[in-house]
């Protein structure tokens, strides 16, 4: 592994098996904060040279994000605050009459934001559940669909839902979220991406809704303010819009976020990914497989859940007292975790018990947590 994807606090004796919540940082973006930092200024607004360099590095970031994310002629990249403020984005730019599918099994982020979504069960064949939802449907239909499930890491069947939906004319969005960190995702195959930087071993509040320009630029700004607005005139309401990213990236922007976030891609673009997946699959191999949707049969990222009796109990103990940092609970995906974890969980209390890792995990990590299982009697 190159050392630019290296996990800052590696030393630190305590077992991260949190990442999909949130990731450690890498030295990508760690190094490419500390270059920056003395640079620091006002992205877009001065002629002064921090203004300037500024400015050039946050339009470098720009540039090194669309070649992370295959942008092509008539895509464009805006920097968002995460995920969530991506697909709220979108949301809000869909044209008129436009119809959102999206599966149950979607984290909130890709449930909550659209405006009446159809919304489709999660079956063993999601294409065929979306093929006849889509023969009935008329006019403009924007399917959006996670890259990899926050909950079971299954990799959706994202190119068949995404060839499909074209046949039918039709635009796909990934809720790339889990899946940029751990896998390609490419404009040349879907219309939208969304991911977050804190997820893809960036810290900072930073994401990217990337893909078609053409509804984004007839679009109401997301943000409305300085930046987005090219003239205003006297007149209330008398305002000519910019286009392009600016249009939705109203206000100074995150540019410390964007730096450390296109880093990461930078490095990610030249790191050999196929790699980096053997040794994480080799890890998911060592674990006992967990819950999932589509049994067995789907390749996964490294997230794995198991249905436990009392799983926020368990999370706390092996954080407090064996220091290993898991997640449990409802993971802001309520209707796949009741399913799968056959509870009427309400968040807080129930649901289920995820591990997730990436960079940086090694099999020792792995060991620790099921001897710790062990230990504590844990059965998954
Ligand atoms: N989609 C998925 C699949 C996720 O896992 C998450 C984060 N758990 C989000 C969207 C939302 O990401 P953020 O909190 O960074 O907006």
């Amino acid at each position: 592994m190159s050392d630019r994807l290296d996990v800052v606090g590696a030393e630190l004796d305590f077992t991260h098996l949190d990442y999909a919540a949130s990731a450690p940082c890498v030295r990508a973006a760690a190094d490419a904060v500390r270059d920056l930092l003395p640079y620091y200024g006002s992205v877009h607004r001065g002629a002064g040279l921090r203004s300037q360099r500024s400015t050039l590095a946050y339009e470098q970031a720009r540039e090194t994000v669309a070649e992370f994310v295959g942008a092509r002629d008539g895509d464009e990249v805006i920097f968002t605050r995460n995920t969530t403020d991506a697909l709220n984005l979108l949301a809000r730019a869909l044209p008129e009459d436009t119809t959102t599918i999206v599966f149950d099994g979607e984290h909130h982020a890709n449930l909550l934001p659209w405006p009446s979504p159809v919304r489709l069960p999660v079956t063993a064949d999601p294409v065929q559940t979306l093929r006849e939802t889509l023969s009935r449907v008329r006019g403009q239909v924007l399917v959006a669909v996670t890259g990899a499930s926050n909950v079971t890491g299954e990799i959706w069947p994202v190119h068949d839902i995404a060839a499909l939906t074209h046949a039918y004319g039709g635009r796909v969005l990934i809720d790339a979220a889990q899946l940029a960190p751990h896998a390609p995702v490419s404009l040349a195959d879907f219309d939208y991406v969304a991911f977050s930087g804190h997820k893809l071993y960036a810290p900072f509040g930073a994401g990217v809704l990337a893909g078609r320009r053409d509804w984004l630029d007839a679009a109401e700004p997301y943000l409305r303010g300085g930046g987005a607005s090219l003239s205003v005139g006297d007149a209330a309401g008398d305002v000519v819009w910019a286009t392009g990213p600016a249009r939705h990236e109203g206000g100074t922007p995150n540019l410390v976020g964007a730096v450390a976030l296109a880093a990461v891609c930078e490095a990610l673009l030249q790191a050999d990914r196929a790699a980096l997946d053997e040794h994480e699959q080799s890890l998911l191999a060592a674990l006992p497989e967990g819950v999932t949707v589509f049994g067995g049969t789907r390749p996964r990222v490294g997230i794995v859940s198991y249905a436990v009796p009392d799983p926020v109990t368990v999370a706390n103990r092996l954080g407090r007292e064996h220091g290993i940092g898991v997640r449990a609970g409802m993971f802001c995906a309520h209707p796949l975790v009741r399913r799968l974890s056959g509870t009427a969980a309400e968040c807080g209390t129930g649901g289920l018990l995820r591990v997730s890792f990436g960079l940086g995990t090694t099999h020792d990590d792995i060991d620790r947590l099921l001897t710790t299982f062990d230990a504590l009697g844990v059965t998954v």
